[in-house]
């Protein structure tokens, strides 16, 4: 303010000012339209993503967000249900051929969808979506046979079978190519003798008899296990070495010798159904592999670019209605006489984190074009991930606490992503 009074005119306003242009009126102004990153952002946010978005979050608004909190507390969303609603919207195939159901876009469009898919009020249906569209299929669709694709995939983009991704095991999660089967283990084994089990005891095997693979071991945390009419898997198929051992093939889920273990109960996503999954003798055909035998770990590390860039679209939608509805509710909220927004620490926190939030996404976007070139982005993918990680629990504890005691009650959103983000 001193510095301010001692210029006359713009300039000492602009000075005196807490924060310029838009991001002070974005916080200052009320309502509708003043929703921070509501302006045209990059090349990722045309008219034609727009649309897209748009269309996708009527579906949001009508068909999931008013059934949210029953599906939370009920531990299980339909998956079929919603996944059929989405499928015939054509959000599960965005970037898929059109010969397979898709719509034939470019990956930027499936961002826009996990953004706009950061709008469900929840953690788990927008996982189990991605899942669905983003993590189970890619390796399908570049490198599956024509029959594979007719088999699982144009009924996955349809909403018809819903789908999920085996690859961590007890043993094997932030280690991929750790992934073995896990014979020592029966169905009947608890949370507890999982998580006790070492790396070197378990391995998971599709061991070749004839034309048919014979799979035994367990998966661990498979989003939508449940429910799922297939599934993705990774499994061993010889003795190699770990990053050329392993393979993926199309497992449909109602084959004899496969065991749907109980759910595991979750701190939060409560409404995505996460299993733990056992195979005992399970034959399936040989030509259920995806592209070359021992390409599974090569395929699913490019998967994981995808997925990386996926999980941070949707955060940052996440975090951006956290900040909005913390500045509504502390600029309605009067302590000491004034509204809590009122204080200028208030502001400066939350205009800092929106800044983070506006830099996070200039690095997806930029990541997304290079990935839509054809460049491999494994780096900026992973700094992304890293980014939101690191920024999505700074967001979530940093607006709880401005709620006050409301932020400790279950009655609001920032609760729920503090306990999952
Ligand atoms: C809700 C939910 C849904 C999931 N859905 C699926 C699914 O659908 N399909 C699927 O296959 N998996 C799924 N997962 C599993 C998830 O991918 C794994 O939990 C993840 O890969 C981490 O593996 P882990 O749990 O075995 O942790 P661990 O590998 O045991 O890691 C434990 C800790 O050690 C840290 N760590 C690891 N390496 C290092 C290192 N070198 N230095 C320092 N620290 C390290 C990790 O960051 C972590 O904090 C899901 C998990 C959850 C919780």
């Amino acid at each position: 303010m001193a510095l301010a009074r001692r210029f006359p005119g713009a300039l000492a306003m602009a000075l005196a000012r807490p924060f310029p242009g838009a991001l002070a009126m974005a916080l200052r102004a009320g309502g509708r339209g003043a929703r921070l990153g509501s302006e045209p952002r990059d090349a990722g946010d045309s008219p034609r993503h727009r649309d897209l978005r748009e269309a996708l979050r009527k579906i949001i608004d009508k068909e999931i967000n008013p059934f949210v909190d029953k599906w939370e507390e009920e531990g299980q969303f339909p998956a079929h249900k919603v996944f059929k609603i989405l499928g015939q919207a054509g959000f599960l195939g965005v970037d898929k051929p059109t010969e397979y159901g898709g719509m034939g876009l470019d990956f930027s469009y499936n961002i826009a969808v996990a953004e706009e898919l950061g709008n469900i009020r929840c953690g788990g249906i927008p996982m189990a979506i991605g899942v669905q569209a983003g993590m189970a299929t890619p390796a399908l669709t570049r490198f599956g046979s024509h029959e594979l694709k007719k088999q699982f995939l144009i009924p996955t983009i349809a909403g018809d079978f819903v789908a999920c991704l085996g690859i961590s095991e007890p043993g094997a999660g932030s280690d991929v190519a750790n992934t073995k089967a896990c014979v020592c283990l029966s169905h009947d084994s608890g949370i507890n003798d999982l998580l006790r089990t070492k790396v070197h005891d378990i391995k998971t095997t599709a061991v070749r008899k004839g034309d048919e693979y014979v799979i035994n071991g367990a998966k661990m945390w498979i989003t939508s296990g449940s429910q799922a009419d297939w599934m993705c898997l990774l499994a061993n198929t010889s003795e190699g070495p770990p990053h050329r051992n392993k393979s993926l093939m199309c497992l449909p889920m109602n084959l004899p010798g496969i065991h749907v273990a109980k759910k595991i109960d979750k701190l939060g996503m409560r409404s995505s159904d996460t299993a733990q999954i056992f195979f005992e003798d399970v034959r399936v055909p040989c030509k259920n592999v995806i592209g070359e035998e021992g390409k599974g770990f090569t395929y699913q590390m490019l998967q994981f670019q995808e997925e990386r860039l996926w999980g941070v679209a949707t955060a940052l939608t996440q975090m951006e209605t956290i900040i909005q509805e913390t500045i509504e509710y502390t600029r309605q909220r009067k302590v000491f006489g004034q509204p809590v927004l009122h204080n200028q620490s208030v502001h400066f926190r939350l205009a800092e984190l929106a800044t983070e939030l506006e830099l996070l996404r200039s690095l997806l976007h930029r990541a997304v074009a290079l990935y839509v070139e054809g460049n491999d982005v494994t780096k900026f993918a992973s700094m992304a991930k890293l980014k939101a990680g690191r920024l999505t629990r700074e967001v979530t504890d940093s607006c709880l606490q401005f709620w006050g005691g409301m932020g400790f009650t279950s009655e609001v959103l920032v609760s729920r992503f503090y306990s999952i983000l």
